[in-house]
């Protein structure tokens, strides 16, 4: 299949750059963009789409989600982070079957697409159905299954059944499986020691939420003789390039350091911190330190939506507020944190650029409604005017997802009769 977008301009960004170049073409053959400038003479397309000068922008990477748990969303509002999981999210988590799982994906995938999110880093439990899911819809996904301590009491055999699961996907196209050990409050010493064998015999990628709150950053040191949760999780090998770092909003400039030099990747998600009173991650000093820094909106039962969009935005004036300095965070950097910096963690080191060879992972936006003009400096615009609104398609690995308010992989009605069954079965 060969697609040609015409009349686009088209964002080129790579590590610190952003520019945005007009009146471009940008050829798709099959999963992978061809070109993107001039015309080749010998290019014949399938299907030729005018942008009408719209942009086209590599997809948004939301780095750390948990899918089904927008099932939740709305519910046990106004609560701090503890209270929140152990009265309204783990006694939910404990009805949770492979169809609730795999129809909760669906829905955040839905809503994530319409975003223009082309992949996402889920953390949960029943990953085979969340895999199920974000392959069915198309999207770009790395699947983390969540370990506990609770969790392997429960089912001694998870760590087999997750690399058996990573063996399953070995190879595909767009879904790689990583483990997900989900806090240091929540595993044992043991369960990461164990975490830590698995990933280094498989080269599984690791998710984990790190120093969420100050009080889990308490609870460790006083458990650990003093570490904290990521000099802690260090000592077992878990902080590498493959790892990813959920929230990381209470660290020393000793573990800024650390997180640099070992080339994790910290996930900030700035409006779940804020919305759970967690705090505020001190990103300028991690970019400054030459950390990789991505972007996530953690679920939607405590965001409570998945526009990395919106993740981007707050990140960038977040710094800038907090520092007393609007020099900060300048719009080419900000831009790295929403399309490429977690990929090559994820798996994926060769996405996130609109460039010849690159997956077609990408999204066009309508340029034309009032919040962009008059297109003055439309790096700006797509940071601080845009609204989500201005999604019109969404592609991923060469398929269109999303066109014109049409969802051309997700049944929606199907979709919606699934979930208010699901939500009756709950009691919910
Ligand atoms: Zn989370």
């Amino acid at each position: 299949m060969k697609l040609l977008f015409t009349h686009a301009q088209s964002l080129q960004t790579s590590e610190g750059s952003a520019t945005v170049a007009a009146d471009d073409f940008l050829g798709v053959q099959d999963e992978k963009i061809l070109f993107v400038g001039a015309l080749p003479a010998d290019f014949t397309p399938d299907r030729t789409i005018d942008c009408h000068g719209g942009l086209l922008i590599p997809g948004f990477v939301n780095a750390h989600t948990h899918s089904p748990l927008c099932l939740l969303r709305g519910r046990g509002e106004d609560r701090c982070l503890q209270d929140w999981l152990s009265s309204i999210v783990w006694p939910f988590e404990a009805k949770h079957t492979y169809e609730s799982c795999y129809w909760g994906t669906l829905l955040n995938a839905a809503e994530s697409i319409r975003c223009g999110t082309t992949c996402l880093n889920d953390m949960y439990i029943h990953s085979d159905a969340v895999a199920a899911a974000l392959d069915d819809c198309g999207l770009r996904a790395l699947v983390t299954a969540t370990v506990t301590d609770e969790l392997l009491s429960q089912e001694p055999d998870r760590l087999q059944e997750i690399a058996a699961l990573e063996r399953r996907y070995r190879g595909h196209p767009r879904l790689h499986i990583g483990v997900a050990p989900h806090a240091v409050y929540t595993c044992s010493d043991e369960t990461l020691r164990r975490v830590a064998q698995l990933c280094g015999s498989t080269g599984m990628p690791v998710h984990i939420h790190v120093s969420e709150t100050c009080r889990e950053v308490e609870t460790c040191a006083a458990h650990t003789g003093g570490k904290t949760p990521l000099q802690y999780l260090d000592s077992f090998g878990l902080v590498q390039s493959q790892s990813l770092l959920a929230h990381c909003t209470h660290l020393t400039k000793e573990e800024i350091r650390l997180l640099a030099d070992r080339g994790a990747c910290a996930v900030h998600c700035p409006r779940s911190n804020l919305k759970l009173g967690s705090g505020i991650a001190d990103v300028r000093r991690f970019l400054e330190a030459g950390a990789r820094v991505a972007l996530g909106t953690d679920s939607s039962a405590s965001n409570n939506n998945q526009d990395v969009w919106e993740e981007l935005r707050f990140a960038a004036l977040l710094q800038k507020g907090v520092h007393g300095d609007p020099t900060l965070m300048p719009i080419r950097e900000c831009l790295s944190m929403a399309f490429h910096a977690p990929l090559a963690s994820m798996g994926f080191p060769e996405g996130g650029v609109l460039a010849p060879g690159a997956p077609a992972d990408l999204v066009l936006l309508d340029t034309q409604n009032a919040a962009w003009l008059p297109s003055a400096n439309p790096l700006a615009d797509l940071i601080y005017a845009a609204p989500t609104g201005s999604v019109v398609l969404t592609m991923v690995a060469g398929r269109v997802l999303y066109e014109n308010g049409t969802y051309l992989s997700i049944d929606m009605d199907r979709l919606r009769f699934a979930i208010d069954r699901i939500l009756r079965q709950f009691g919910l």
